[in-house]
C-alpha cells in the first residue's frame, strides 16, 4: 500500500480532515501502510480507540500509540491544528523565495529593501 498523500490547499485540507477522527485514520494508514501487525502476538485485527490515538489488539489487547516516535507524541493539542500548522510551514517553503525583499529593479515598485519591506502580494499574484 502506497504511504497517503498530503492535500493541496487548504480548501482540500479543511475537506480532509474535518474532525478528529479524520486525522486519527490518516495517522493510522501513515504508521501501518500494510495495516496493523501486532508487536506482542502478531495477529493483525485490531481496533482504533480514537480518543486515545492507540491501537489495540483485538487478540490480546496490546495497545499501540499511534504517535509514538513522531512529533505528535504526548501532545494533548487537536491534531487539526497540527495539521493546519504544518500545512502552513510546508507551504511557507513553497512560497519562501516568492517573499524575497523586491530588488530596486526587478521589484513592482511598492516595496524596496532599504526600506525592509516585504511584498508578498507583488510576487504571489504577479502584480
Ligand atoms: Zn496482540
Amino acid at each position: 500500500m502506497k504511504e497517503p498523500k498530503g492535500p493541496g490547499t487548504i480548501v482540500e485540507l479543511m475537506a480532509r480532515f474535518p474532525d478528529e477522527v479524520a486525522c486519527v485514520e490518516f495517522l493510522r494508514k501513515l504508521r501501518w501502510p500494510d495495516g496493523f501487525v501486532c508487536p506482542r502476538c502478531g495477529k493483525r485485527e485490531s481496533g482504533t480507540i480514537k480518543t486515545r490515538r492507540l491501537e489495540q489488539c483485538r487478540s490480546c489487547c496490546y495497545q499501540a500509540s499511534l504517535t509514538a516516535r513522531t512529533v505528535f507524541h504526548r501532545t494533548r493539542k487537536p491534531m487539526r491544528l497540527w495539521f493546519l500548522a504544518i500545512f502552513f510551514v510546508e507551504r511557507h517553503k513553497t512560497l519562501a523565495p516568492s517573499l524575497e525583499p523586491h530588488s530596486r529593479s526587478g521589484g513592482c515598485g511598492r516595496a524596496s529593501p532599504a526600506r525592509g519591506h516585504w511584498a508578498p502580494r507583488c510576487s504571489i499574484v504577479g502584480t
